[in-house]
């Protein structure tokens, strides 16, 4: 049996949460269907050996996907890890930060302050710009960076799931980026040419939390510090698996690939969320009653924040919406207001509903 939306809290509803997020129903239903036998394995896919011929085609399955989707080539690595973004932001500078060397952050929000706040844990490390002085309403403009020839890389977060920012141009630095893309991974193609490294939590965009994506390019591998502990040294992870990877999130990354690729690819998704968010910032600039809580330049096509003139009015908004079946709407715990997370699963029916709540909800309210 497919779920439906119903309308009824008992089905699935419209879900806006920043992650873990909605998943494509149609990956929803495979995975029913694939329990509780994978294959002909006898088994399901969370109980079989990660070193069987079954696993073994979905790990190396997703790589391969990965691969054509981003057009990566063979001097990039594709790592499945644990310990979320987070982990990451240790782990970069951990193995590319040298000790008595620099590397430089661009502070945008909450996540980038905490993956300098890791690195600083390693060695001292640059702030080349930060936007936390508007509350990360904005991205500073990269001309204004303050970037040090001689920096190890530059870090940065490619979209703020908070604040609801998004870096939008392409950036040709003299260094290479390593940049935590957790919440736009895969919405849309990327110029891979500047990068060194990109990491991404799976729980936004690509599957269940449980599995980091980390690309890592020969270029970082040649300035890896010595005298790692093998499980944190990206080279462990090269090639063959480590350790036992978190079985079920990759075959679930690999099932979000293919639903990927059947939707035509990057270029497609990046056109179908453009007029998503566009849709549902048109319905905040046309009615006083919602302000976007931040520069118009910098809207994130991802995670779309706004407020009401008090939180009694926020606090109707949400209610009213759950009462349509659309949650998930709630801002980040940190900063309150409004936050649609309107990732790639995130489809044309949830942006309707949405958008049409935001209408009714303006006129009672006019
Ligand atoms: N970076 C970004 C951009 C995020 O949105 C998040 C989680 N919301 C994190 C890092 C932290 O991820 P995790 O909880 O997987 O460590």
């Amino acid at each position: 049996r497919n779920y439906t939306y119903q309308g009824n809290v008992a089905q699935r509803l419209h879900n806006f949460s920043a992650g873990p997020a909605a998943l494509p129903l149609s990956v929803i239903n495979q995975i029913k269907e694939d329990l509780p036998v994978y294959a002909n394995t006898g088994a399901s896919v969370m109980e079989i050996s990660h070193r069987g011929k079954a696993f073994i085609e979905i790990y190396e399955g997703a790589q391969d996907r990965l691969r054509r989707l981003l057009g990566l080539s063979s001097d990039w690595h594709v790592l499945f890890l644990q310990g979320g973004a987070t982990m990451q932001f240790h782990q970069v500078a951990l193995n590319f930060l040298p000790r008595s060397g620099s590397a430089d952050y661009v502070v945008t929000g909450t996540w980038s302050k905490k993956a300098l706040k890791e690195a600083q844990v390693i060695a001292p490390v640059r702030v080349a710009a930060s936007s936390e002085s508007t509350q990360f309403d904005r991205i500073p403009d990269p001309t204004t960076w303050d970037l040090d020839p001689e920096a190890a890389y530059v870090h940065l977060t490619s979209n703020n799931t908070i604040a609801g920012t998004q870096l939008r141009q392409d950036l040709h630095l003299s260094r290479p980026i390593i940049a935590d893309m957790s919440s736009d991974f895969c919405s849309r193609p990327i110029d891979l040419e500047p990068y060194g490294l990109i990491y991404a939590g799976a729980q936004k965009n690509m599957g269940p939390s449980g599995v980091t994506i980390v690309l890592v390019h020969d270029r970082m591998l040649a300035q890896q510090q010595a005298g790692l502990p093998p499980i944190l040294d990206y080279r462990s992870h090269i090639d063959a698996m480590f350790n036992t990877p978190p079985t079920f999130p990759v075959y679930v990354v690999g099932l979000v690939l293919s639903w990927l690729e059947s939707q035509g690819g990057l270029a497609s998704i990046q056109q179908r969320n453009a007029e998503k968010a566009n849709r549902v910032y048109a319905a905040i600039d046309a009615h006083d009653v919602y302000v976007g809580a931040t520069a118009a330049a910098d809207r994130s096509q991802m995670n779309v924040t706004f407020r009401l003139a008090s939180s009694d009015l926020e606090a109707r908004f949400l209610e009213g919406a759950a009462a349509r079946g659309l949650v998930g709407l709630k801002g980040h715990r940190s900063v309150g207001g409004i936050r649609a997370s309107i990732y790639n699963a995130c489809d044309d029916a949830a942006i309707s509903a949405l958008v049409d709540f935001m209408e009714a909800f303006a006129s009672e309210s006019a």
